[in-house]
């Protein structure tokens, strides 16, 4: 039962257990109204808990809004907002469930939280990944922060041709597929960048990591690796397989890319073609030795 009673009754699958996120979008932090359409806001507001799901190789089940919006806000926008965001919530059957609205004083102010399921005990999580598993990632990498500076320097994108940006699609289907084939030791979202999610990576499993540098799936342009490591909002899922589990190049039409491999030790690295290392840190990467 959703919108209608004091609270919302929710009856997850039988053997399941639930998996619950939350997320903040926050005017001229997440989106700008003058950079974003309100129904990309919309769609990657709950892209953002849709993609937490993913990662846990989860099932969204139901969502919960709560807006605080300014009293001089047209309802165009509104609508246009909530527009693209159940679109994307039909896609993947996904009910708005409850929420709450309140009158703002300092912008838009989104909170959703996300509710999914997962069979009991089989939630993929950071902490898996041991020495030696290798690291891939799904799509490309990069394209969606490449759109961001250029939003920043004032151009003005087709919302077609930046998609990954303006509506990136959370990986559901591809989470879903590792979880059930045991594929996965560990797995993140990419929503910090990639040298920040591996980071947490390597935090929770007490291990460290080496990123090849040529085998990254940049899409960003002339910085493409650099965009590639630190751009964020990317919403692609980052994993590690041991090493005899022969994982597709291709899962559910999304391209899946071999990266590294998890090391000893509790640093991260950085390999070139040409065999040279360079430490990677979280969101900054010092130049190649
Ligand atoms: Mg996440």
């Amino acid at each position: 039962l959703g919108i209608g009673d004091d609270c919302a009754v929710i009856r997850l699958p039988r053997g399941h257990e639930a998996l619950v996120t939350t997320d903040f979008s926050l005017e001229d932090v997440h989106f700008r109204r003058s950079w974003h359409p309100a129904d990309s806001i919309g769609h990657r507001c709950l892209a953002r808990g849709l993609s937490d799901i993913a990662a846990m190789g989860g099932i969204p089940q139901a969502a919960f809004l709560s807006l605080a919006l300014p009293p001089e806000l047209p309802q165009r926008w509104i609508t246009q907002f909530l527009r693209g965001l159940l679109r994307l919530a039909d896609r993947y059957e996904v009910l708005l469930a409850g929420g709450d609205t309140a009158q703002s004083q300092t912008g838009i102010l989104a909170d959703i939280v996300v509710l999914g399921s997962v069979p009991t005990r089989k939630a993929v999580l950071r902490s898996g990944a041991r020495h030696g598993d290798l690291i891939y990632v799904s799509g490309t990498l990069g394209s969606s922060v490449a759109a961001l500076n250029q939003l920043r320097k004032g151009q003005k994108l087709s919302t077609r041709s930046h998609a990954k940006h303006f509506y990136p699609e959370p990986r559901i289907e591809v989470g879903r597929y590792l979880r059930q084939r045991n594929l996965a030791s560990a797995m993140i979202d990419i929503s910090d960048g990639l040298s920040t999610d591996l980071g947490h990576i390597c935090e929770e499993s007490k291990t460290g990591a080496i990123v090849y540098a040529h085998s990254l799936p940049a899409a960003g342009g002339a910085d493409g690796l650099a965009l590639a490591l630190h751009g964020g909002e990317e919403y692609e899922l980052l994993f590690t397989a041991r090493p005899e589990r022969r994982v597709p190049k291709e899962i559910a039409g999304v391209p899946i890319s071999l990266i590294g491999e998890i090391a000893g030790g509790r640093q991260m690295k950085l390999a070139k073609a040409d065999g040279k290392t360079a430490v990677l840190k979280p969101g900054g990467w010092q130049h190649f030795s």
